[in-house]
């Protein structure tokens, strides 16, 4: 061994060391974040239970057991406006009831805080639309037993509860969600366990409800237990909003029950990033923790999240607390959802985005729930079949067609008002296909086209190459460029044939065939436009 060799091999020991001395703090994980104190970081709390202890505060029994849902007990936190008086003093209202935790996280004084718009009712809610429903989904319709809905050949969604940790304003499933009378009871739970051991097709059972997560953890694991020991169900899902309204409930307890059921796969439910706490990301890294793969289910809602930049941070936070964005929801035609719609535009705008602009991990799939009860249809070529000026004409995975009325009014997203839009993130050349949706440019020309003159105006016009296409009449048709020119007369056919022997009707230019008075119309899509 020479010097050189002993001083390298020296410095080698020495930077080990001093490894090891150091422990690493992975600065980057959401779920170890830690305030200037060295304490895990937690979020506002507002004033009203500001001298409740964090024994109570963190436990999810008492976040359940103090829900706030009268007008007086929310006048104490928030600043509430006339309209949201109305909606909190309307009489046959769909149940309000918010965690101590998440009503906190509401900006007291800005009356278009997303996450108040989410669970604070406004009198717009009462408000009927065209096409809207009570059961727009026709799950009772599909329901075999009562709170089993079985649309799918290999899978179901099973409500075991009607009631959820707080109650969302444009809830799918408001015609039961909320209502203690309406709940499943465990000869309930039986009978659904009954249909799917005779039903040996089903093998991917997705619990929901309302939220499997807010009943007594021994009867969930009771539900779990039942279905585990159907031999034919291969992955059980839960779909909860818990983690988000009370991330206090996802406790190492319940995570050790949950092991216990693998395959487990969870669902939750965010629409905005301001939902992302740190308690979320602590609860969401013990589901992760536990093998549950984690993903998201977040619904387009107009004042609230119809914002690319917006959900961009949103998909950004969530993987970056290793949940995967699973859908994103066109609102649907429900009682009291109104004012929360949007074009079906708005998220394809979005969707576009997103796509190629971030991570393809961080990109959810934008589904319509189809009105009747089509099933999730992903809004895309081959299913997407029609639009029109105030409706979409939609195909489902068997065939079915439906449509789906769009709002006749939205209020467009504020972008002067959207923190996000104002702080967007860095990306020349994002808005909308270089520039053409939002405007910056008309059309885009590819190369070799050139600019004509024509009523006084200079465009890129068509392009002149007379191998590829040559106005018609003017000198070749299309494929047949260089062969001797043709003159088109009355009557005949532009490929050239002669007139059959009875002549056809000659139309004159802009003139078409119209049907008689009393003839049906053809209409895109058997009249569903
Ligand atoms: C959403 C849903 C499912 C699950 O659909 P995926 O597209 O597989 O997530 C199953 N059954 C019903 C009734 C549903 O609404
Ligand atoms: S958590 Fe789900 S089921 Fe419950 S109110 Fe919200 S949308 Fe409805």
């Amino acid at each position: 061994m020479d010097a050189q060799e002993i001083r390298t091999a020296d410095a080698h020991q020495e930077a080990a060391l001093a490894a090891a001395e150091a422990p690493f703090v992975n600065l980057a994980d959401p779920a170890r974040a830690v305030g200037p104190d060295g304490k895990p970081v937690v979020s506002r709390r507002a004033p009203l239970w500001e001298d409740v202890p964090d024994a109570q505060w963190n436990d999810w029994r008492w976040q359940l057991s103090h829900r706030v849902n009268d007008l007086d007990e929310i006048e104490r936190i928030l600043e509430l406006t006339d309209e949201e008086r109305a909606g909190l003093s309307a009489p046959d209202k769909f149940r309000v009831d918010i965690t101590p935790y998440f009503i906190s996280l509401i900006d007291p004084k800005d009356p278009n805080d997303p996450i108040r718009r989410q669970v604070i009712p406004l009198g717009r809610e009462q408000q009927a639309f065209t096409a809207m429903m009570e059961d727009s989904l026709a799950e009772d319709r599909h329901s075999p037993v009562p709170g089993l809905v079985h649309r799918y050949p290999d899978r179901v969604l099973m409500l075991v509860t009607t009631q959820c940790a707080s109650y969302c304003r444009y809830c799918t499933r408001s015609r039961i969600v909320g209502d203690p009378t309406q709940n499943f009871s465990r000869r309930d739970h039986e009978a659904q366990l009954e249909y799917l051991r005779r039903t040996p097709q089903v093998r991917d059972v997705l619990i929901s409800g309302g939220d499997g997560l807010t009943l007594a953890p021994k009867l969930f694991e009771s539900i779990l237990r039942g279905l585990r020991e159907i031999p034919h169900i291969e992955i059980i899902r839960i779909g909860s909003r818990v983690p988000v309204f009370l991330p206090q409930r996802i406790d190492d307890e319940l995570c050790e029950t949950l092991e216990k059921y693998h395959p487990l796969w969870i669902n939750l439910h965010f629409n905005h990033p301001n939902e992302i706490t740190p308690e979320v990301s602590r609860a969401v890294d013990k589901l992760t923790r536990a093998g549950l793969p984690v993903g998201n289910q977040s619904v387009l809602l107009a004042g609230v999240n119809d914002c690319v930049h917006i959900q961009r941070a949103l998909v950004h936070q969530l993987v970056a607390n290793r949940i995967r964005p699973y859908y994103l929801y066109q609102c649907d035609l429900v009682e009291g959802s109104g004012h929360f719609r949007t074009p079906v535009g708005k998220g394809l705008e979005i969707m576009e985005g997103l796509r190629g602009h971030t991570s393809g991990y961080a990109v959810p799939t934008y589904v319509i729930d189809a009105p009747g009860g089509g099933g999730k249809i992903p809004v895309m070529p081959n299913y997407l079949i029609s639009y029109s000026d105030h409706k979409v004409v939609l195909r489902n995975y068997e065939g079915y067609i439906t449509t789906y009325e769009e709002p006749p009014t939205y209020l467009p997203h504020d972008k002067a008002a959207c923190t996000y839009c104002q702080h967007e993130r860095p990306e020349p050349g994002q808005s909308g296909v270089l520039g053409l949706l939002e405007g910056e440019r008309m059309w885009i020309e590819p190369r070799g086209f050139q600019e004509v003159h024509s009523r006084g105006n200079t465009e890129a016009h068509r392009l002149q190459d007379p191998s590829k296409w040559v106005p018609f009449g003017v000198g070749a048709i299309e494929g047949s460029a260089g062969a001797p020119r043709r003159e088109l007369r009355a009557g005949m056919d532009p490929g050239g044939d002669p007139p059959a022997s009875t002549p056809k009707h000659v139309y004159g230019p802009g003139e078409e065939p119209r049907p008689r008075e009393g003839e049906p119309t053809a209409s895109a899509h058997g009249e569903l436009l």
